[in-house]
């Protein structure tokens, strides 16, 4: 049987943060992978605005930073991807591949949350090379370019605003003939020059020799005044929503009507005593490196006050 104080789910920057602070307090940290090791940043092409890198950094080499800081400290790393667990006592338990069985006394689910793709094969063709999931990240890479955003929604009009500040012009594909976005978002995006919303556009297929150079757009699909068209671009960003990881603790853990974890105010306590609740798995609003890796300081944190209240018992 395998034990731990502190048994931490996802490897991404919460994580990570977490195990480092876990295993500063000796409570000899279990972080389970999950399937991408390094989680959702590892998608990105660069980080400029993590804290502490003046010159940017890649992906891989501050995920393999982060993981060594944790693995001085004791934490031990399993690759495997989590499939069951058990809440509903302490200690609780977790099934890695269905067969391996550990048991914690404290659960911080770092699981993060995945951006929604369309589903269209040139759009996993070519990823990281002009498609994106994140204008935060990528979008200075397309200074003075054009980019296209897909989606109607806040995220996708924030993108598009944010994009606009950097990029020569923007198209909006937006598959209904109006805006889901709030009326000030949307006023924004209407109202900016740099930005063209392509309304009742579905996107077909991407193009370009190794990397995003055009899109073939379908207008009004299936009416009788539809259109085929293509516009140039340089890239092509996702912003049709994010799904947080979570399916698997639903049984146990309060979600969200968008299955995010609810933790309690600025915490990241979730219903259950000794389970936490850090980075995007929690946070729908923000989405960023640097507030995930503080959750998980706090979680780690929460965790040790747990298990000494548990020791003092
Ligand atoms: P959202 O509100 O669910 O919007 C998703 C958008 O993507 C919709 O326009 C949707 O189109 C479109 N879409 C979904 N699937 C698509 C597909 N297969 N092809 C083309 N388009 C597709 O998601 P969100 O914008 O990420 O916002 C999520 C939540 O966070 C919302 O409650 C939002 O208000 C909030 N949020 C707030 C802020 C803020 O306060 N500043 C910023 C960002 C997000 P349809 O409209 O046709 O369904």
């Amino acid at each position: 049987m395998n034990h731990t104080q502190c048994l931490i789910i996802g490897s991404g920057p919460a994580g990570y943060t977490a195990a480092i602070y876990a295993a500063r307090a000796n409570m000899q940290p279990l972080l389970i992978d999950g399937p991408q090791q390094g989680g959702q940043l590892m998608i990105t092409t660069e980080v400029e605005n993590f804290p502490g890198y003046p010159d940017g950094v890649e992906p891989f080499q501050m995920m393999t930073d982060l993981r060594r800081q944790a693995e001085r400290f004791g934490t031990q790393f399993i690759e495997g991807i989590v499939t069951k667990v058990d809440f509903s006592a302490t200690p609780k338990k977790v099934w890695v591949e269905d067969s391996d069985e550990y048991t914690a006394d404290t659960v911080i689910v770092a699981t993060g949350a995945s951006a929604r793709f369309l589903g269209i094969e040139s759009e996993q063709t070519y990823r990281g090379r002009g498609v994106s999931a994140c204008a935060t990240c990528d979008g200075f890479f397309y200074r003075n370019k054009t980019v296209a955003v897909v989606g109607g929604g806040d995220t996708a009009c924030g993108e598009a605003e944010y994009l606009a500040g950097i990029c020569q012009k923007v198209y909006l594909i937006v598959r209904k003939p109006y805006l889901r976005a709030t009326d000030i978002m949307q006023k924004r995006v209407l109202n900016n020059p740099k930005i063209e919303v392509l309304f009742e556009h579905n996107t077909l297929r991407l193009t370009g020799e190794n990397k995003v150079q055009g899109a073939d757009l379908i207008f009004r699909k299936g009416e009788a005044d539809e259109q085929l068209h293509h516009i140039d671009i340089d890239g092509f960003f996702l912003a049709i929503g994010h799904k947080p990881n979570t399916d698997l603790f639903k049984d146990y853990l309060e979600l969200d009507s968008e299955g995010y974890i609810r933790v309690h105010g600025e915490t990241p306590c979730t219903n259950i005593a000794g389970v936490y609740a850090a980075g995007d798995c929690a946070d729908p609003r923000y989405r960023q490196a640097i507030v995930a890796a503080a959750a998980g300081c706090k979680a780690a944190m929460e965790a040790d006050k747990y298990l000494k209240t548990l020791q003092n018992k």
